[in-house]
């Protein structure tokens, strides 16, 4: 179900071989250099994604499924919220309702109740009621594999239509969430803030065969290093390559301390990890620790 994991990246530039080892001073386009050319920023580009999949061969959809109906559910339910938080309350959500036609025949009482830890339960308790009618009566009971479709669904938009693309039909796609819309911005890959403009601009960086794992690394790193607030930079792999080096911690002692989940030996997000994760599967809701 899953797209392919590790897949090749991208084309191997052989002139772009700067060692991933100290902050790069001249790093084009950060302040006082010189314009970067597009073949640069299309090669810096490569060459990031390329260090992101060394850093994490193991990047991965951080919601728990095992289908494509729980995985648009999941996504429906991460909105302003985390995936740790989403997957301690499906299990109990799915075991009540598997299919599309048991969500649409749900008490909207009971199933808000279940969601409730994910916060704006009504709205997404009302979403999940009109997607699970909407699958039951126009898609025969089954999630449709085309972004037109899903986008026709309620409370499904284009990232979530994405996320479902990618990770369970493996139609690659970029899910401009808020890490992934931050992360390029630092990086110069583009300056627009709207994630339909985001997304047509990094799309022309790189194959479409690289959409996917792109979007599980770029997230993976802005979890876990690049954060919103306080980026690891002293302790952040492509530092050489980044022209936002130094808006975070410089110190590799200090920027150690600020890395999250299995870069920083805490649990992940998931409650099922993925076999090839070097982590801690998380706690279910409730637990202690
Ligand atoms: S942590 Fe710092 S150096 Fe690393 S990508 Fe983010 S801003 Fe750039």
């Amino acid at each position: 179900m899953t797209a392919p994991r590790n897949s090749a990246v991208g084309e191997q530039e052989s002139a772009d071989s700067t060692e991933a080892s100290k902050p790069h001073k001249s790093v084009k386009g950060s302040k006082g250099a010189r314009p970067e050319s597009r073949l640069a920023l299309v090669r810096r580009a490569r060459r990031i994604n390329r260090e992101l999949a060394e850093v994490y061969p193991y990047a991965h959809p951080e919601l728990d499924f095992e289908n494509s109906f729980q995985l648009l559910v999941a996504t429906v339910l991460s909105a302003q919220t985390t995936d740790l938080r989403v997957n301690q309350t499906t299990p109990a959500l799915f075991a009540a309702y598997p299919t599309p036609e048991d969500m649409a025949a749900a008490e909207p009482e009971a199933l808000e109740q279940l969601i409730r830890p994910t916060g704006f339960f009504r709205a997404k308790a009302k979403s999940l009621l009109g997607l699970s009618a909407a699958l039951r009566d126009r898609f025969g009971g089954e999630v449709p594999g085309r972004l037109e479709d899903l986008v026709t669904l309620p409370g499904v938009g284009r990232k979530t239509a994405n996320v479902v693309l990618g990770n369970a039909f493996g139609v690659p796609g970029l899910t401009v969430d808020t890490h992934f819309g931050r992360l390029v911005r630092r990086w110069k890959w583009t300056t627009q803030e709207d994630p339909e403009k985001v997304e047509a601009e990094i799309a022309a960086l790189f194959p479409k065969s690289e959409w996917t794992m792109l979007s599980h690394r770029i997230i993976f790193h802005g979890r876990r290093v690049c954060h919103a607030r306080k980026p690891a930079c002293g302790a952040c792999p492509i530092a050489p390559l980044c022209p936002a080096y130094g808006e975070g911690e410089t110190d590799p002692d200090k920027a150690k301390k600020l890395l999250k989940y299995e870069m920083g030996g805490q649990p992940g997000q998931r409650l099922r990890p993925p076999s090839d994760y070097p982590g801690r599967p998380a706690a279910p809701l409730g637990a202690a620790g």
